[in-house]
Formats: C-alpha cells, structure tokens, sequence
C-alpha cells in the first residue's frame, strides 16, 4: 500500500480547483475530497505525468482533460511505478534532460535572431519600395511640422547661407532615385538636437544652422552626400518600418503590448539596424563625392570636427545617431579605397 498524494485538482465542476487526495487500487487511480468523497477515477495507463523542472512539482493530466498538480513529484512517481504505470508527457522527458532543454532554448533563440536579424529587415525594406513618393513626402510633411512643434525653430541662416548650401546639395541630386525627391529643410535645433543633419522618408533632410556654422563645404557636402544616401535607400521608413515589425515579434514573444515602447531589448536591436545603414550610406556617400570629383575623406574629416575630443559620448546632435567608431572610420576608409581603385581602372 503506497501514501496518498495530496494535490490541487483542476477542472471539477463548480470550482476552479479543489484540494484532492489521490491513491491507487491496481491499476486504477482515485482522487478523494477530504470527506473522502470521490471526485475523479481514471485507468493508470490513460493518465500523462509530467515532472516539473528538479522533481519537486509533478502534474497529472486525467483523459477527461482534468489535471493534477502536487508538489509531492516523488511520491506520485513512486505511486504510479510498475507494470502500466504512468504515460510520460514528451514535455517531462524533456525536462528531465537538462541538454535537451538548453538545445530547445537554443533553438528558439536563434529561430528568433534570424527572424529579427533578416526577416523583419527584409520585409522592411519591400514595403518602403512601395510606399508612394506622395505618401513618403507627407510623412516628410508630418515628421517637420511635429519637430517644429518640439525641439526644432525657424532658422537664422542668411540666405547667402542657405544658397551656398543648396548647391553643395545639387551635383549631387542625379544620381538619386526618381521617387526620392531631396529638398534641403533648415532649421535651428538649439542644445538639444545641436549640429545635426538627417534624412526624413521622401527624401528632405533636416540641416541645423550650428552644423552649416561648423563644418566646411567640403565636409558639409559629404554629410549631405551620407544623408542623401540615407534618403535614396529609405532608411528611415525601414527603420520605422523595422521598429514596428520588432515591437510585434516582441509582443508575439513576451504577449506584453502594452509595455512595448519602453523595452529596452527593442531599442538596442533597433540600433544595429541604425548602425547597418550607417556603414550602408558612408559607402554611398564615398560613391556620389568621387562620382562629382570630390574628396571622399571629407566625411571622416566631418566625423572628426563634430568630435573635437575625439570622444564618442556625445548625448545630443550628429554623433548621438553616428558615433564615428573605430569599426566605421575604417569601413569609410575601405570604401575609399574600393571606389579610387574603380577610378583608376576605368
Ligand atoms: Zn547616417
């Protein structure tokens, strides 16, 4: 005669579960309330058993698809050995095997890295192809008057200024996608966006007065030549498009909508998205200066003076969204060396 398990019985009519005692009489199971009345008698052999992780919690899942949770595993073991004992759950042999927990974990985890490294990118980027450039430019439309709202004012460049940038932006135009219309918008973006330039999804890029006062033509029209690179390939509508397919992915994940915007592990992947394009349009940029003759180390030069310390920390302005880490100074400088060695055999 083996002990009583005492448990939890899930799935008794009228309640959402009961304290039960189970037994066995041969091959039979029986759980009892505490007055001794019957609640449930099940064959031994129909009955799944799973053992929680470390033995110490097990669950029975009767045919009728009641179940039994008791925190005495050994005990339940030990009632159901012998001839036609339990059926295994696939689920407790699994956790019974810590090496084939860590490969199933595994195995999620990089079915998921690929769906986040390569799905949600590629999908990213077949839909900004087809975004309309009407509906691209009204997202231009909507993202400036939100800045104007916030952080960005009129700016206070002569138009002598704004002339001479406007035609560092010109030579390079041709080259650029017919759906993609770039357009110059300055603006002065005080401390906090600082000397700043970046591309919006139809193709305007958002130039500071601080960055026009800062940096020299040259290094200006390189700056200008990575932002249109930016624009033509629609970064910044994958990038959007990409946060949102990660939010769902996480949601899919975590089953957690609600907590989204604030999830860290979001944000950083997000990142490496960002950091793809970068290396993505300082290629392209290298390309469209040397394609008008100009000198492509003007972009490393631009990196360097808005980071006069040569520090990467900077909270606000360009080098927060491009840090000119070692890794991407000597990508720029392989591109470099690509596109001169294409000039020399041409
Ligand atoms: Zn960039």
């Amino acid at each position: 005669m083996t002990a009583r398990v005492r448990g939890q019985l899930y799935g008794v009519s009228g309640s959402r579960s009961v304290t039960a005692w189970l037994d066995r009489e041969g091959d039979t199971l029986r759980w009892c309330d505490e007055a001794g009345q019957a609640l449930a008698v099940a064959p031994l052999d129909a009955c799944e058993v799973s053992e929680g992780p470390g033995g110490a919690a097990a669950f029975v899942t009767l045919p009728h698809g009641q179940r039994f949770e008791t925190r005495e595993g050994a005990a339940l073991l030990a009632l159901g050995a012998g001839a036609g004992g339990f059926r295994r759950a696939w689920v407790s042999r699994l956790e019974g095997h810590g090496g084939a927990v860590v490969l199933a974990v595994l195995v999620t985890a990089l079915l998921l890295y690929a769906g986040v490294r390569f799905a949600v990118p590629a999908m990213a980027a077949e839909v900004a192809e087809a975004v309309p450039p009407s509906v691209a430019q009204g997202m231009d439309r909507a993202v400036l008057r939100g800045f104007d709202e916030g952080v960005l004012a009129p700016s206070r460049l002569a138009l002598a200024d704004r002339e001479r940038v406007e035609a560092l932006l010109a030579p390079l135009i041709p080259g650029v996608p017919s759906h993609v219309r770039p357009a110059l918008a300055f603006r002065d973006g005080g401390e906090a966006v600082g000397a700043n330039a970046f591309a919006l999804p139809g193709g305007h890029i958002v130039v500071t007065d601080a960055i026009v006062e800062l940096l020299t033509d040259a290094e200006l029209q390189a700056v200008l030549a990575h932002e249109l690179s930016h624009g033509a390939a629609r970064h910044s509508l994958r990038r959007g498009l990409q946060f949102s397919g990660l939010a769902v992915l996480w949601s899919w994940v975590t089953g957690d909508l609600g907590a989204l915007l604030t999830i860290l592990p979001v944000t950083l992947l997000e990142m490496s998205y960002a950091r793809d394009f970068e290396f993505e349009a300082d290629a392209q940029a290298v390309e469209r200066l040397v394609g008008i003759g100009r000198d492509p180390e003007a972009l490393a030069q631009a990196l360097g003076r808005l980071s006069p310390a040569g520090t990467e920390k900077a909270s606000s302005g360009y080098l927060s969204t491009h840090p000119p880490t070692a890794e991407r100074l000597s990508a720029l400088a392989a591109a470099v060396e690509r596109v001169r060695g294409w000039e020399e055999n041409l």
